[in-house]
């Protein structure tokens, strides 16, 4: 296993870190450190360490703030009731990130040494995961460009990083209260070619005009249309779509180039399978989402990522008007895949699939 060298520091006070435990909101306060690994074209990856928390220097000519070279990951540690400490398929994210990477036109970082910079940064940080109800240490690893050049050519120097978030719910609140989606026709979030399977901060940067707008329109999150024919449901902002049928089928749009594939997404997947449930993978209009809602074909919506967990969807709305699922409280598939799932993450069942670590 790769070992990081650890340089240990005290960044925040004993009152900050109560305060972040006890109240955590969503990636707003950090720990103490961060692990870091340095890759140059010369001498590969090296440099792998935990230092204190703490801002960048960067060259103003670094790629990364012209050309949004950089790549991401989002990814949990819950604490189980016995004080033990466990990730939840921290492979398939090492996996991704590899994968926009190559997109990006970064190195990709070996699966060893992301797993290696999780376990490592969490043990030392053991006192940030929070314990109370949903409560996580979100992990942001990232990695972005820093050759100090102006042309437009992959960087030749680059640094990888991790930082530890104490997170509770991502809309805020408590218990499990449904969001409204915002179906823009006015922006797309990633065309066919492009970099929408990718985890990368250029879509995100994309996406905030739409995600105004979806605040504008009274609504918490902002769902896409494919690129081509404007037609299609993609995903949301930052979170998969699905529906559950009156009929017991459980529909997602089928990955392609443009959509972002979640762990969640695939997680839920398998466990509305192993429920009884008809698994359709597949292409759906917002005609058809609208028209099943509204004549009671499609009973639930639900929106799950690795912040949002899974978060019932109350109603969906375009600028034609508003359509509310079932009588827009949480439904029964809903809840009880979203216990399915918390009751892996937080070991309160035996994990069958091996997804806890
Ligand atoms: N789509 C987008 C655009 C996202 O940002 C996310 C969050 N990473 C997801 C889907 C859900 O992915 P995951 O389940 O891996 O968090």
């Amino acid at each position: 296993m790769t070992q990081f060298t650890v340089h240990p520091a005290q960044i925040t006070t004993p009152e900050m870190r109560a305060s972040a435990l006890t109240d955590p909101g969503f990636g707003a306060t950090f720990s103490d450190h961060m692990a870091l690994v340095d890759w140059t074209a010369e001498l590969g990856w090296h440099g792998h360490r935990i230092v204190g928390y703490g801002p960048f220097e960067l060259d103003p000519a670094s790629a990364v703030l012209h050309y949004a070279q950089e790549a991401f990951e989002g990814l949990k540690a819950y604490a189980h009731s016995d004080g033990s400490i466990w990730r939840f398929r921290a492979e398939v994210n090492a996996d991704r990130f590899q994968r926009s990477c190559r997109r990006l036109g970064l190195p990709e970082l070996p699966v060893e040494d992301f797993l290696a910079s999780i376990d490592q940064l969490v043990t030392l940080e053991r006192d940030w995961v929070p314990t109370g109800q949903e409560q996580s240490l979100y992990l942001r690893p990232f990695m972005f460009a820093r050759s100090p050049i102006l042309a437009v050519k992959p960087s030749t120097q680059v640094t990888y990083a991790v930082i530890a978030s104490p997170s509770g719910a991502y809309f805020g609140g408590t218990g499990v209260q449904p969001v409204d989606i915002w179906f823009t026709r006015d922006y797309t979030r990633a065309a066919p070619g492009g970099t929408g399977f990718a985890k990368c901060g250029g879509n995100y940067a994309a996406s905030m005009v739409a995600q105004l707008e979806a605040e504008a329109a009274g609504c918490s999150q902002v769902g896409f249309l494919d690129a081509v024919e404007h037609r299609f449901v993609e995903e949301l902002g930052g979170m998969n779509l699905f529906v559950v049928t009156a009929d017991d089928r459980v529909i997602t749009p089928a990955l392609t180039d443009t959509i972002l594939e979640g762990v969640t997404r695939s997680a839920i997947l398998k466990l509305a399978a192993a429920s009884g449930l008809t698994i359709e993978e597949r292409r759906i209009t917002l005609d058809e989402l609208f028209d099943g809602i509204d004549t009671g074909r499609f009973t639930e919506v639900f929106a799950c990522g690795t912040a949002a967990i899974i978060t019932p969807v109350g109603m969906l709305k375009d600028a034609d008007g508003g359509h509310v699922v079932g009588d827009g409280s949480p439904g029964g598939t809903t809840l009880r895949l979203r216990q399915q799932l918390t009751d892996i993450q937080y070991g309160r069942v035996e994990d069958v699939h091996g997804w806890t670590t």
